[in-house]
């Protein structure tokens, strides 16, 4: 049985950003900054994706771990947002800015996600950013491979919002997979992680008058890591891209952590919030023209869009190339964010908050120097797209005098290991 519904278009944009996480938020941002008309849209009712939703109020080092800064650009911008109105657990050694050569300890903060997600309404709103929440993208409308624009559902009903340029930031691909554009599907481990409080923890904030250690992730669902460490027993990792994986995912994590909880004196410990998405590493990316690999470490590419460095180890450094976005044969589609084409430990690199908004910003202005030149989105000019972003602030390719000797390099200095 086939069902259709008629859509009602309602307005043209240059720009449609489809998803509100940290790399639509840049994407969007960088767009609008750049002259187009923008449309970010965005399926909840808060923007940041997994970084305020999801509960992962982490933004992970954006330094060599030597005290130089390496992700800049719309990174800084929204760590320095991310803290604003809340507290933050910078080092003192980065409050002011890039310590320079010496200094050990990492540019990493924790934030407070309800707060971070206030402040980015502010900022998109501020910025000129059209914005749409409680909508859902269903269906870009494709001729060929050109994308017209995009199918959504949402209070008013189901509506079409025509697009020259439409950029992915769903985190799940879903745009670009439902438009036709290759893809690969990732698997995921247990993990859920809300966010409680107990009365020690209360004790310990007051006495220490210390917000940040008010909470933690003390009562859970699944407790995965990254690498699968505390997987249960027997049970298959999740792709998270089907409603019967994630609904089971939901319940079966519900449960668990319910199970948790009742292990304690209900009077002392409660649950402030749960994460309001699937807290999902890797469901899909492109099969993008390149594929970041493991073995790109320090190695420089012609069309870097950015440099940006590990989370973990300490010196490690990558290029990400613009080809990781996009894929030749469509004209006007383009991911960023956790979606953008990386495998092995540079996936783990490239997916975290810093390198997400990085691309998001990357993709926002080559939608922007595109609709200039009436080309191509895989047939940006590379060279104007890296002025561009310079001019904004961003590292397009590192200093060779950061690449660490032979016998320097793996060393650890990680942000949680966890993450
Ligand atoms: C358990 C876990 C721990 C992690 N730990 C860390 C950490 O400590 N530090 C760190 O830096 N990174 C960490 N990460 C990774 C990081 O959080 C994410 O990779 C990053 O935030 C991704 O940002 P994004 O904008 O690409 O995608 P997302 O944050 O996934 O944003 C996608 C947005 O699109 C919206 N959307 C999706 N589909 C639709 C649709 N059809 N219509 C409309 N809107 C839609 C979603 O609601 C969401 O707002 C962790 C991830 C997980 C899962």
């Amino acid at each position: 049985m086939q069902i259709s519904r008629e859509a009602t278009w309602v307005a043209d944009y240059d720009v449609i950003v489809a998803g509100g996480g940290v790399a639509g938020v840049a994407a969007a941002v960088t767009a609008k900054r750049m002259g187009k008309r923008t449309l970010l849209i965005e399926k909840t009712i808060g923007l940041g994706g997994l970084a305020t939703n999801g509960l992962i109020n982490l933004f992970v080092p954006m330094c060599n771990g030597r005290g130089v800064q390496i992700i800049k650009g719309m990174a800084e911008e929204l760590l320095r947002l991310s803290v604003k109105y809340g507290y933050d657990t910078l080092p003192d050694a980065w409050k002011n800015g890039e310590p320079g050569m010496g200094e050990t300890s990492r540019y990493i903060t924790r934030f407070s996600a309800p707060i971070f997600t206030l402040a980015l309404t502010e900022f998109v709103r501020n910025e000129g950013v059209d914005l749409l929440f409680d909508t859902v993208i269903t269906t870009p409308v494709m001729k060929g491979n050109v994308c017209l624009g995009l199918v959504v559902e949402n209070k008013t009903g189901c509506e079409f919002y025509g697009a020259k340029m439409v950029i992915d930031t769903t985190g799940d691909a879903d745009v670009i997979f439902r438009a036709g554009v290759p893809t690969i599907q990732g698997q995921n481990y247990h993990t859920y992680f809300p966010k409680s409080v107990t009365l020690e923890s209360c004790k310990k904030a007051a006495e220490t008058e210390d917000m940040s250690k008010l909470y933690g992730n003390i009562y859970s669902g699944g407790r995965a890591t990254l690498y699968g460490k505390n997987q249960p027993e027997g049970k298959p990792a999740r792709g998270g891209t089907t409603v019967e994986d994630v609904t089971e995912y939901i319940i079966e994590n519900h449960i668990e952590c319910l199970e948790n909880i009742k292990k304690d004196d209900r009077w002392k410990r409660t649950i402030v919030t749960l994460p309001t998405m699937p807290q999902f590493r890797t469901t899909r990316h492109i099969a993008g023209d390149y594929t970041l690999q493991t073995e790109d470490a320090y190695k420089h590419f012609e069309d870097s869009i950015a440099a940006i460095c590990d989370f973990d180890r300490r010196d490690y450094l990558y290029e990400v190339p613009y080809r990781t976005l996009v894929r030749s044969g469509f004209p006007n589609l383009i991911t960023a964010g956790r979606s953008a084409a990386a495998e092995g430990y540079a996936w783990d690199v490239l997916r975290v908050i810093p390198p997400a908004i990085i691309t998001g910003q990357a993709a926002g202005a080559a939608c922007s120097l595109a609709l200039d030149a009436q080309v191509d989105i895989c047939h940006v000019d590379i060279g104007r797209l890296q002025k561009t972003l310079e001019e904004q602030n961003v590292m397009i390719h590192f200093d060779d005098d950061l690449i660490p000797e032979e016998e320097m390099m793996d060393v650890y200095a990680g942000a949680e290991g966890h993450i």
